[in-house]
């Protein structure tokens, strides 16, 4: 098979991993230098945030596993292809030279033994970084089940490694990938965390001196959920991503709407990707990882599921109307940052001006607090902000009232049902 057209199939079969969001390019080169392919090129979000752009490849879509919601499982008749280490080499260089990428996500189908596919990811990045000198970004996926010896090494050569733990329940797995161990997935994360800390603490011994050793994935491990494909819930989900941030050290927990490449019994009917529920996941996940939310806070008593009117912050703030008007010239940075419409920057913003001057009401916008939200849920000179310039109305706070007037259910995504009430809604892995 040509260079240009395994490019073409291992990149396309790459692009279920959400760990970065696709964004092929079509550029033609009429005349002029360079022509972009119309794939194989993504942006994803370093930990100082910024964007780059990876090329997104599989080492190879042959898979000796037979994943249900998997588009590239043995049993789905197919092309398959594998690159060789130099072609993904040359292949990395060549479009860095050209400034089309900034990195490498390089993941696997499982064609061999775990430890021969791990090695060979190990050996492109090894070649990249030892023989090319390329200091660009690199992703490697670990690959579960493979000798520890072999993930150390790969953090050495790595930006950040990840490890999908896809379902969200070892019922779920057992049941949609039966050939996956949740014990050697949850195995491979914990040690990599082990890792990571360790070289840390390494490193510190050097701090200001010479001979430090190089890091460890130093942008830390990712992993990623597919969500819809089984009949977990947000609860479920919401849950185990606290655990994955808190307990094993995560950076990012990645979610990603199943969609159906397969027919299958065990997969449920969906009339669309459910991407209004793995938006609604990313809300919550913010919330966990920025806002000071603790995962049971997240949902409300009794429910399952994340609500598909209204994002989880503003749900929350309805269920606490004890909790406002918070005062925006006393309140603490957590507690404005519980107010719908305020975020990190905002508060940042509120807290430092206090620190200079006497915040008016009507600065807040210049702030980046966004007042349609917010006014309903703060007060500024002992006076709830809601009633400036409007006749105050005892009924402005009733929560059905607020709830019609935010609900912002984003256009274009299909609302999911929710998942059934017997979805399992404890914490199924053992995090021991
Ligand atoms: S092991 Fe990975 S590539 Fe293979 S079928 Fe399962 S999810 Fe797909």
């Amino acid at each position: 098979m040509e260079l240009g057209d395994k490019l073409e199939l291992l990149a396309a079969a790459a692009r279920y991993d959400a760990s970065c969001a696709s964004s092929g390019s079509s550029r033609r080169a009429y005349g002029g230098l360079g022509a972009a392919r119309p794939t194989g090129v993504c942006h994803s979000w370093t930990g100082d945030g910024r964007c780059v752009s990876l090329l997104k490849v599989l080492y190879s879509n042959a898979c000796r596993k037979d994943c249900a919601y998997c588009a590239n499982r043995v049993s789905i008749d197919q092309a398959r292809a594998s690159f060789s280490v130099e072609e993904l080499v040359r292949l990395t260089i060549g479009f860095y030279r050209r400034n089309y990428i900034e990195g490498l996500f390089l993941s696997s189908g499982i064609f061999a033994d775990p430890d021969i596919v791990m090695d060979r990811l190990i050996e492109v990045a090894k070649t990249l970084r030892e023989r090319e000198r390329f200091g660009g970004y690199i992703h490697l996926k670990a690959i579960p089940g493979c000798g520890n010896k072999l993930i150390e090494k790969a953090g050495l050569y790595a930006d950040r490694l990840s490890a999908n733990i896809e379902l969200p329940t070892a019922s779920s797995l057992a049941r949609l990938a039966p050939q996956k161990s949740g014990a050697e997935i949850l195995g491979a994360m914990r040690f990599i965390g082990q890792a990571e800390a360790a070289s840390k603490e390494d490193r510190n011994r050097f701090r200001g001196r010479r001979g430090a050793p190089p890091p460890f994935a130093p942008a830390g491990q990712s992993t990623q959920l597919v969500v819809g494909a089984s009949p977990d819930d947000d609860k479920t989900i919401v849950r185990l991503a606290a655990a994955l941030y808190g307990r094993l050290g995560l950076r990012r927990v990645y979610y990603s709407a199943f969609i159906p490449v397969s027919a299958d019994p065990r997969l449920p009917v969906l009339r669309s990707p459910p991407l209004l529920r793995e938006h609604r996941l990313y809300q919550a996940d913010w919330l966990l990882r920025f806002y000071g939310y603790k995962p049971e806070e997240i949902l409300g008593e009794g429910e399952s599921n994340l609500p598909t009117d209204i994002d989880p912050k503003t749900a929350w703030a309805l269920r606490h109307p004890e909790f406002f008007p918070v005062d925006v010239d006393r309140a603490e940075y957590y507690e404005l940052l519980r107010v719908p419409g305020i975020g990190v920057t905002g508060a940042g913003r509120i807290i430092s001006t206090r620190r200079e001057s006497r915040l008016r009401p009507e600065d807040l916008p210049r702030m980046g607090i966004a007042m349609k939200r917010a006014r309903w849920f703060l007060a500024s000179g002992g006076r709830p902000l809601f009633s400036v310039g409007v006749a105050p109305s005892p009924s402005a706070l009733d929560p059905f009232r607020l709830r019609i007037l935010l609900a912002d259910a984003p256009k274009g995504m299909a609302a999911c049902g929710p998942s059934p009430a017997s979805a399992v809604p404890q914490l199924e892995f053992s995090f021991g």
